[in-house]
């Protein structure tokens, strides 16, 4: 089993190191904020004082970190650090732009290492039970070097057929950008359509009991509606700050890309709307907080019906990933 180190063990690194161990890896967690390396100790992890320490022992360096900025910082911008990474592979598994991925690759190359980015579709219950959809973008198909350090590793966190090689460095990262999009025009839709509903008087039960029957309907409705009706967005599995960061790359991807975007910068000032509320850790789906302001007239927002409906046709959640 190869050395893994973890770093970033924030939200999903946690996890991610919890499954790993569960599988009998041997991991390695940095974390900047030491506390969150440091308590993964109770469940086998050794946390690492410092980036260097993790990357050291291991021989393949997962990246969970924020975003590409937080990729330089922590891999590339300290001489000593970037040094240690030949020979060794970089995974590459939070979510950045296609043009980030390539750039950090090539450096990552010509530092002797190799690199596979690796972005994930699902969250922290997903990352924990070893159930991610993962995107794989690199030089060559991992699965033609079964006997390699990556696809064993990919297998223990996500299951084949939902692990899929999608092409060279920066396609993997394209398509996540692509599917992070659907969710935020998704809620932001949903958030417009439950508001009118509520604000008309209609009956919240009866506009859900249409959705579902038709071809309109996704599962994350469902999944988001009780937090929306009941403005209790709770602690994230996906906060709303990372929507917004990926609808921002989506709309410069998609605008060097010749696409019109007029529709993302119209999402992304919704949810940074959401954010300059104070809801930037919550659940994504706090942009409903931004889209329908809280009742001034204190007839209450569920006007129509508070019930998410009769629950017969509810689709269960965690049916299907929630990010
Ligand atoms: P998170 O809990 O906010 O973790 C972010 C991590 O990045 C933390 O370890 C944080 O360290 C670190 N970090 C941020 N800026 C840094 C810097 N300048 N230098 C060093 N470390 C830095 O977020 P997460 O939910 O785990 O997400 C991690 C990545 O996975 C993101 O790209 C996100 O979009 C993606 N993703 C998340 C989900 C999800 O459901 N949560 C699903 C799919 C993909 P501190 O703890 O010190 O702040």
């Amino acid at each position: 089993m190869p050395e893994v180190a973890v770093l970033g063990t924030g939200l999903m690194g946690a996890k991610v190191c919890k499954r790993l161990v569960s599988c009998g890896y041997g991991v390695r967690g940095w974390n900047r904020t030491p506390e969150k390396a440091n308590r993964l100790a109770e469940i086998g992890v050794r946390p690492c004082a410092t980036a260097a320490e993790a990357v050291e022992g291991a021989d393949v360096v997962l990246l969970m970190l924020a975003d590409a900025h937080a990729i330089r910082d922590v891999l590339l911008s300290d001489a000593n650090t970037k040094a240690l990474l030949a020979g060794k592979t970089i995974l590459q598994m939070g979510t950045i732009g296609p043009k980030e991925s390539a750039s950090i690759g090539s450096e990552v190359s010509s530092a002797g290492g190799s690199y596979v980015e690796a972005p994930v579709l699902g969250s922290q219950p997903e990352a924990e039970k070893g159930t991610l959809l993962i995107m794989v973008g690199a030089e060559a198909d991992p699965r033609d070097t079964p006997a390699g350090p990556v696809w064993p590793l990919l297998r223990a966190l996500g299951q084949e057929p939902n692990i899929h090689f999608i092409g060279p460095v920066g396609t993997a990262a394209a398509v996540k950008l692509a599917l992070n999009q659907l969710i935020a025009s998704l809620t932001v839709g949903f958030s417009t359509s439950l508001g009118l509903v509520q604000r008309s008087g209609a009956p919240v039960d009866k506009f859900m009991s249409i959705l579902r029957a038709s071809a309109l309907y996704a599962p994350t409705y469902d999944k988001k509606l009780q937090k929306m009706l009941d403005r209790d967005y709770g602690a994230a599995n996906f906060p709303t700050k990372h929507l917004l960061k990926d609808v921002r790359l989506f709309e410069s991807e998609a605008a060097a890309a010749g696409l019109d975007t007029a529709v993302q910068a119209a999402l992304s000032g919704v949810i940074a709307s959401a954010m300059a509320k104070g809801l930037q850790d919550c659940d994504y789906s706090a942009v409903f907080d931004a889209i329908v302001e809280p009742s001034s007239r204190g007839s209450g927002d569920a006007a129509g019906g508070s019930s998410a409906g009769d629950g017969s046709s509810r689709a269960q959640p965690g049916s299907a990933a929630d990010v």
